[in-house]
């Protein structure tokens, strides 16, 4: 699926409504009108990893595309006027029925999200919680089935999304076993 054509999102300008916009590099696009610059930027997402006592890591199998089948984080996008942190928490809670304690930052990578037709780029934040019993997570919403299982268990081509595969590189590097 090619990169999002950003001429067809921004077709009116947000702030003069001329027909006037056209597009200035990978991110930017400028309104003739009305000089305005408007910048593409990526959408923040954010991926848990968590973490039992044994060192088992929680998966979710993704019920829906991008990348259904697949293994996943759980995770989401990031609402506006929202931390990571707590984005983090939000989608923890609705998709696995968990409440975090303390949550620790690991990496970020970005990633480009297909959806509805289109390609998102997004900056996709991912953190470490541990979890005293993975037991005790539910499917929830958008979660076809959970896997917990040790890192060395998981194999590269389950894993779904080039970001989370890097990150999945930078989690093992730092946690083997
Ligand atoms: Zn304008």
């Amino acid at each position: 699926m090619p990169d999002v054509d950003r001429i067809r999102i921004y077709r009116y300008c947000p702030r003069c409504a001329a027909e006037a916009m056209s597009v200035r590099g990978p991110q930017l696009v400028v309104c003739g009108a009305c000089g305005l610059h408007l910048y593409y930027n990526p959408c923040a997402a954010v991926g848990a990893f968590l973490v039992d006592r044994e060192g088992r890591v929680l998966l979710i199998r993704r019920a829906k595309d991008p990348a259904a089948g697949q293994l996943g984080l759980p995770g989401g996008f990031i609402d506006n006027d929202e931390s990571a942190e707590s984005g983090l928490r939000r989608e923890v809670r609705e998709e696995v029925g968990l409440e975090l304690g303390p949550v620790e930052f690991l990496c970020s990578q970005p990633n480009r999200y297909p959806f509805g037709g289109i390609v998102y780029p997004t900056l996709d934040f991912y953190f470490i919680a541990r979890v005293d019993d993975l037991g005790a997570a539910r499917a929830l919403d958008e979660v076809q089935g959970l896997v917990v299982r040790h890192p060395g268990d998981v194999t590269e081509d389950e894993i779904a999304f080039p970001s989370l595969r890097a990150a999945w590189q930078v989690f093992r590097a730092r946690d083997p076993g």
